[in-house]
């Protein structure tokens, strides 16, 4: 994944240095994790899961798993994978649906984090698993959003639901509930509301997004992440947490360029896991999010 292609190299080469060696002194280890410490946070891992990570790795290094390991190195990348595993939330954590649909989901994050992106590629894929998704224009504080979630709801092939002209315009939250209900007549099992974002967090968007929330109850909040936005990935999930708080996250723009680790912490940072990764512009360039997959990755 290019996004990690840095941190990749960077791991492999520490990697290279152990590979060889029999036992490990502890200034091996020392040196080893001094050099991953390194690596994460030119990455923009943020400094506190770094500490925390780098602490683990060190005390399990040390302990009788590595010295009593036939191959100690190879032993190191081990507890270096488990430990990435876990600050990416462990478990691959599943879609949730709802006992009686429809099932609402509901999308929130900064304006150009790829919402209204993820809402089409979440819509074909799960039409494509035999559901019958409705996409719900509820951001209506850019002119053009509406008519951009119309276009990649004709792609993918499903329904819009859009506020008409004199009703609705304007009221997020009556377009939201208006569509559950149509949804209800119309047999749609599940609701994606594409909600508004900012360039920047702010009071009243919060204040929108969380009166949505209330008003539609979701079974998932999904909060989209923009990969590439650096160490201000970590603020920002902290400020939509605190907001509308979201029961999950979604990584875009995987297959940029620009350091990724950031969107690395955002799991161990919210406790909320990461559900699926977007990785292009493309309605297929999308996957639900394996945390051990991951790992392999950026340790390949
Ligand atoms: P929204 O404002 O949150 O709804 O964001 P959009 O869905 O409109 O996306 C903003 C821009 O990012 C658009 O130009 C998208 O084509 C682009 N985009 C969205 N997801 C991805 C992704 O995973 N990778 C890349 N490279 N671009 C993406």
């Amino acid at each position: 994944m290019a996004t990690f292609g840095n941190l990749s190299d960077r791991l492999s080469a520490t990697f290279k240095n152990l590979r060889g060696k029999g036992k490990l002194s502890p200034a091996d280890v020392d040196g080893t994790v001094r050099e991953i410490r390194r690596a994460l946070l030119d990455a923009d891992v943020n400094l506190e899961v770094v500490k925390a990570f780098t602490g683990r790795v060190r005390d399990r290094a040390l302990g009788d798993e590595v010295s009593k390991a036939l191959n100690p190195a190879q032993q190191v990348v081990q507890i270096v994978n488990d430990e990435l595993i876990t600050i990416l939330g462990g478990q691959q954590r599943r879609l949730q649906f709802a006992k009686n649909p429809p099932t609402v989901i509901m999308l929130v994050g900064l304006q150009g984090a790829g919402k209204t992106t993820l809402a089409g590629k979440l819509a074909k894929w799960l039409a494509s698993e035999n559901h019958t998704p409705m996409l719900v224009a509820a951001d209506l504080q850019r002119p053009n959003a509406v008519t951009q979630l119309q276009v990649v709801g004709a792609h993918a092939g499903v329904t819009v639901f859009a506020p008409e002209p004199g009703n609705g315009v304007g009221n997020p939250v009556r377009v939201a509930k208006d569509a559950i209900k149509y949804a209800k007549d119309k047999q749609h099992d599940i609701v994606i509301v594409d909600t508004a974002g900012r360039l920047g967090v702010d009071a009243e968007l919060m204040r929108q997004a969380a009166d949505i929330r209330k008003a539609v109850d979701p079974d998932e909040v999904l909060f989209v992440l923009d990969a590439m936005i650096g160490q201000d990935a970590v603020t920002t999930a902290k400020a939509f947490q605190d907001g509308v708080d979201f029961t999950g996250v979604v990584l875009s723009k995987l297959d940029g360029d620009a350091r990724g680790g950031a969107a690395l912490s955002v799991a161990s940072v919210t406790g909320r896991p990461i559900i699926f990764a977007s990785t292009g512009e493309g309605l297929d360039d999308f996957e639900p999010f394996h945390p051990d997959r991951m790992a392999s990755r950026i340790l390949d």
